[in-house]
């Protein structure tokens, strides 16, 4: 079974190692914008640049990099054969948008990590982008911007929200049942 499914959650709610595991239990790639621009920025080329002034300060890249970037991964063999966990995009109602006009997504799921516990997390994360200044930024930019791509799937009728609270084993199996009971009956 194919799955196309985007992951939300604001940073430090487990999103990224949530995803790694449902890419594994779904056999879908796990596609993560973040690791796309970390891995630019390591090879040191031009784009690369440009994306580790806006990460280190936590700001978005702008939509129109950001769907390039995406569409070409969603062309990939890899995706068309077993679907995808799309994970931090879209992060805007411009890219949701974009996004729901290339492929069809079976779901988006919103793993809710209260804002005050993720603070926590984030600050044990030791990511080189990871400055309390960054922090915030990302955290705002995720509540008047991110928050409204939720919305958007959720005006779809495609949003299923799970509680991110908990020890990760107990999340992932939360995920697992609420994906299997959405995305089977569709
Ligand atoms: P992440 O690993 O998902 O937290 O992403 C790290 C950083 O990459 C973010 O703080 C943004 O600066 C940038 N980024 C990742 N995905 C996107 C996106 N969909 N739109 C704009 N910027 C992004």
């Amino acid at each position: 079974m194919a799955v196309r499914l985007v992951v939300f959650g604001r940073q430090g709610a487990g999103k990224g190692t949530q995803c790694v595991r449902l890419s594994e239990h779904y056999g879908a790639p796990h596609i993560s914008t973040g690791d796309m621009l970390r891995e630019a920025i390591a090879e040191g080329t031009d784009f690369g640049r440009k994306a580790k002034e806006y990460t280190e300060a936590g700001k978005l890249l702008p939509d129109d990099i950001m769907l390039g970037l995406i569409e070409d991964r969603l062309n990939k063999p890899d995706v068309l054969e077993h679907g995808f966990l799309l994970d931090g995009f879209p992060r805007t109602v411009g890219q949701a948008e974009a996004l729901a006009g290339l492929v069809t997504i079976d779901r988006a799921i919103n793993i809710e990590v209260p804002e005050e516990l993720v603070m926590e997390r984030m600050m044990a994360r030791n990511r080189s982008d990871d400055t309390p200044e960054a922090i915030t930024t990302r955290l705002d930019a995720y509540a008047t911007k991110t928050l409204l791509a939720v919305a958007y799937f959720d005006s779809l009728g495609l949003l299923t929200t799970v509680d991110g609270v908990g020890d990760m084993d107990e999340v992932t199996g939360r995920l697992i049942e609420a994906i299997d009971g959405v995305v089977a009956a569709s």
